[in-house]
């Protein structure tokens, strides 16, 4: 059973009796525990402490908050046990994706952070010989940090996908209020709890409990937002934050393709595309949504996929290595699934493994694989964020770039291929914000390599500096040491100099050649 001290998330009220969300196991279908939604004048009153707090946060070294950075990445070793078991509780996944993802990128990004905040946020001089009127100028870009910032997260990955995107921006030097999903917030709670007790000031890190209301009002009082999220509330979002004229970075929804060429290794290919299309089960923005297999082997693919998928276990995680496909965690999800697979159905595709609502206790949906699927069906265009894995036979790779580029969405993709030269070529013209090579998903521990989606799939990135970067406020300095009395092109304006102005721009710009 999950336990989290819910005061450790300094909740300014409990929003009363009526006001409060019931957090239920989706893999066994209890209730464990109830969390408060907070309404808009308690938002308020967690900004007023969030700006309260915020100065003295940004006035300490780099060093300084690192170093309640590393003691939370300490609290976290010592206390995995406790995290994954309210992980898995609230979300029904498995221990093993909850260790993978919840737990091993949020770690490693808590030391990650710490050590690299200063180098990407350090002050960065510019030349100034670019124009005359600079010259010889001192030309300073500092990144200040911005105040507060909201981050609002999805229920799929309850701590990578919510306190992760804080990290970064309280290693910045900024107050952070996080909104997890009402689905998932005891896992932002416990990591309140956690910056608690490792030191960080109160005010600086705050979690408001609630449902869309919530972080609706949060928007109002931020400086930046940062959402992770569908597409769909993405877009409402983004409007609510043009309203405020606040920055907004979206990570959205995904229909990620994979695209196999008849010289991948096909043994790897079929066990990434099993693994990568139902871990967690399916509910990851990064996950395998539909496949492209050039038509020489396209059987033999197949018939890999197939055995690898009906080989998985799928049940309540009770303990580690018990199960491989957890539970659906947001109800509505399940009803996505099934209808996705219906339609699929009814427009003629078969199904080879799966296909069905799993019967009993929790909600889970049988890992699902298909075939005989165009792109007339919902499941090769929407998102279904579940456990299947629709496969496409495709007379060539240049078909299947076709296909993987016709689609709203563009998160991610990857590319199967021996020839790796070929491959990166391939990678280079698909429409996705990152694209790996004989490989999928992995690119998301690479903390310092941008990751974030192109067309409907989000603005802006995490990770690397821009995901850092974005928690601050761009000041320019230009600091002038040694200066005549008056520059040649103040005041009064005389025939001499601005000739002599003329002769020098001449001088500087006029000997290209115009052909
Ligand atoms: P939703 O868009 O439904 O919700 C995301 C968050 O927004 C939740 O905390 C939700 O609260 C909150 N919210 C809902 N309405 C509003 C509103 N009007 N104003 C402010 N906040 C609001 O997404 P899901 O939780 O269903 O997450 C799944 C989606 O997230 C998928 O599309 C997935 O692809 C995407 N995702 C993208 C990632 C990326 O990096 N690109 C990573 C992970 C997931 P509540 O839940 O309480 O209603």
């Amino acid at each position: 059973m999950a336990s989290v001290t819910e005061e450790a998330s300094v909740q300014p009220g409990d929003g009363g009796a009526a006001a409060r969300i019931a957090v239920e196991n989706p893999a066994t279908g209890e209730t464990i525990g109830t969390v408060p939604s907070l309404a808009p004048d308690e938002i308020a009153e967690l900004a007023r402490r969030a700006r309260e707090a915020q100065p003295a946060w940004a006035a300490l070294s780099f060093e300084d908050r690192g170093r309640v950075l590393y003691r939370a990445q300490k609290w976290m070793v010592d206390n995995i046990e406790r995290i994954i078991d309210v992980v898995t509780s609230e979300s029904g996944k498995t221990h093993e994706d909850a260790q993978l993802a919840d737990y091993g990128y949020t770690v490693g990004a808590l030391g990650f952070w710490a050590k690299e905040a200063e180098g990407y946020l350090a002050d960065e001089r510019v030349p100034s010989w670019n124009n005359p009127v600079v010259a010889g100028k001192r030309l300073i870009i500092r990144y200040a940090p911005i105040g507060l910032v909201g981050v609002i997260g999805p229920w799929n990955y309850p701590i990578a996908n919510s306190f992760g995107d804080c990290i970064p921006a309280l290693a910045a030097g900024n107050s952070v209020i996080l909104k997890p999903s009402e689905v998932t917030p005891l896992s932002s709670l416990l990591m309140a709890e956690m910056m608690h007790e490792c030191g960080l000031p109160d005010g600086v890190f705050q979690v408001a409990t609630g449902d869309g209301r919530t972080g609706a009002a949060l928007i109002d009082h931020v400086d930046v937002l940062m959402f992770t999220g569908s597409t769909k509330t993405g877009r409402t979002v983004m409007k609510a934050a043009a309203e405020r004229l606040i920055p907004c970075y979206l990570e959205l929804g995904g229909k990620d393709p994979m695209i196999v060429c008849a010289d991948a290794d096909l043994e790897r290919a079929a066990n990434a595309a099993a693994f990568y299309s139902m871990n967690n089960g399916g509910q990851v923005c990064i996950s395998v949504e539909r496949v492209y297999v050039e038509e020489p082997v396209y059987d033999q693919f197949v018939a890999k996929v197939t055995d690898n998928v009906r080989a998985l276990r799928q049940g309540a995680p009770a303990g580690i290595g018990s199960v491989d496909v957890g539970a659906v965690t947001f109800p509505p999800q399940i009803e996505t699934v099934e209808d996705h697979v219906q339609d699929a159905v009814q427009k003629g595709a078969r199904v080879l493994v799966g296909g069905h609502r799993r019967p009993g206790a929790g909600r889970f949906y049988e890992p699902t694989v298909l075939v005989d699927v165009d792109h007339s069906m919902k499941i090769m265009s929407e998102e279904t964020f579940g456990p299947t894995l629709p496969i496409m036979k495709v007379p060539d790779a240049e078909e299947a770039l076709r296909l993987a580029n016709d689609t709203t969405y563009g998160l991610q993709a990857s590319v199967w291929t021996r020839n790796v030269e070929r491959g990166e070529a391939l990678a280079r013209r698909v429409e996705a914000g990152v694209v790996c090579v004989n490989d999928a998903q992995v690119n998301y521990s690479a903390l310092n390599l941008p990751m974030g989606g192109w067309k409907s799939s989000g603005l802006g990135t995490r990770h690397g500096a821009t995901g850092i970067r974005k928690y601050t406020k761009t000041q320019s300095l230009l600091v002038t040491r040694l200066a005549p009395k008056r520059d040649l092109h103040m005041f009064p304006y005389s025939r001499r100099r601005t000739k002599a102005l003329r002769r020098l721009l001449k001088f500087l710009y006029g000997r290209g050649k115009r052909a």
